[in-house]
């Protein structure tokens, strides 16, 4: 495999161009890329279109990406489903697939591991191994729906990794799912969410991809935000806030805050006026997470009532707020628990 090329990582025109480097008709790009992303094919031979000396030259020059389910969770509240995936150099991976009523909805994951190192969060755990190409990535969607025989509509980037610390082959992974020719998923029905790398806000703004946002946000000031997110010593609020400010202005698209409540660290009234202060006037959505207890960590969920007042002093003061679903509480849902769980497993 080492001297061959990942073919679901070409974009069409790199297709093109690949196919007729190798001395063949431009158009077969097309029947190739249609086999590859929309029907999802895990071999040349099921491109019945294609002539047998084709696919012999595809085999040679090329393969087609393969990643095996190594487990699959399957809640029994609400039939959301969880996969460990194993990437051809083993290194796992999570992808969770959610029922909602307007459609299927996957979580994928942008990296093996995370650099973030976010106080709360399973993910970061185990460190950093690598980014996921664009293909791995697109290719969640692929194996879950070959799994599930389901179609997906609905993309969100919030499983394991930090879209914008991968920049590139994000935006690879969206142009590939995008593609009319490919799953044909629009950007509308994409969410990217950060924990606010902002150089990265402002170059995704200029790209013009019609996504949403989200920002994982989880304080209000930067001290306390420090305290649970090292990113915070980096980028501030105001300029996360800035960023958001821009991509809004470029896009059009309101942008969605994560607040993931942690019981006596965040989840006061002084705390939701704080976020009404940040917010206000902005074309926003609040998003209010429950903090999911991991076995690691010493945050505590916080109480129904305060959720329930965080929320509606929110709302009272104009800021819409929704409380997530907890989808999957009965299976190992929340980012990178099933994959520390394999991980402590097998060392
Ligand atoms: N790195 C990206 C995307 C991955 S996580 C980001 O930070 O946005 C998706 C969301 O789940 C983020 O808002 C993250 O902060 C949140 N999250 C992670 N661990 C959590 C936990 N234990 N409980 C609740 N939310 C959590």
């Amino acid at each position: 495999m080492e001297n061959k090329i990942n073919i679901n990582d070409l974009l069409l025109e790199e297709l093109e161009e690949y196919i007729e480097k190798i001395g063949e008709k431009k158009f077969h790009a097309k029947q190739i890329y249609k086999w590859l992303h929309k029907i999802g094919v895990t071999s040349f031979d099921e491109m019945t279109d294609i002539s047998k000396s084709l696919r012999e030259k595809l085999k040679a020059s090329a393969y087609i990406l393969n990643m095996d389910i190594i487990e699959a969770q399957v809640s029994k509240k609400d039939g959301t489903m969880k996969f460990l995936i194993k990437l051809q150099d083993n290194c796992a991976i999570e992808s969770v697939f959610m029922r909602y009523n307007h459609g299927n909805t996957i979580c994928v994951s942008t990296q093996v591991g995370c650099k973030m190192g976010c106080k709360f969060c399973a993910s970061t755990k185990e460190g950093f191994e690598r980014s996921l190409t664009g293909s791995e990535i697109e290719g969640q969607i692929q194996t879950v729906q070959r799994y599930t025989k389901e179609r997906i509509s609905n993309i969100v980037y919030m499983g394991i990794g930090e879209p914008l610390d991968n920049y590139d082959n994000v935006i690879r992974s969206i142009k590939l799912i995008n593609h009319p020719m490919g799953l044909n998923i629009g950007a509308r029905h994409i969410s990217l969410s950060t924990c606010g790398l902002v150089p990265n806000i402002y170059k995704l703004a200029d790209e013009n991809i019609q996504c949403t946002l989200s920002i994982s946000l989880h304080a209000t000031t930067d001290e306390k935000r420090k305290e649970i997110m090292p990113i915070a010593n980096r980028y501030s609020i105001k300029e996360i806030l800035d960023a958001c400010r821009y991509y809004i202005k470029v896009t059009g698209r309101r942008i969605s805050f994560e607040y993931a409540l942690i019981y006596g660290k965040n989840d006061t009234y002084e705390d939701a006026m704080g976020l009404v202060k940040l917010l206000r006037g902005m074309i926003a959505h609040v998003n209010l997470i429950p903090v999911n207890e991991i076995k690691e960590k010493e945050y505590k969920k916080a109480t129904e009532k305060s959720i329930e007042s965080f929320m509606n002093t929110l709302n009272s003061c104009g800021i819409v707020t929704t409380v997530r679903r907890e989808l999957g509480s009965d299976i190992d849902a929340a980012c990178g628990q099933l994959r520390k769980k394999y991980i402590d497993k097998n060392l």
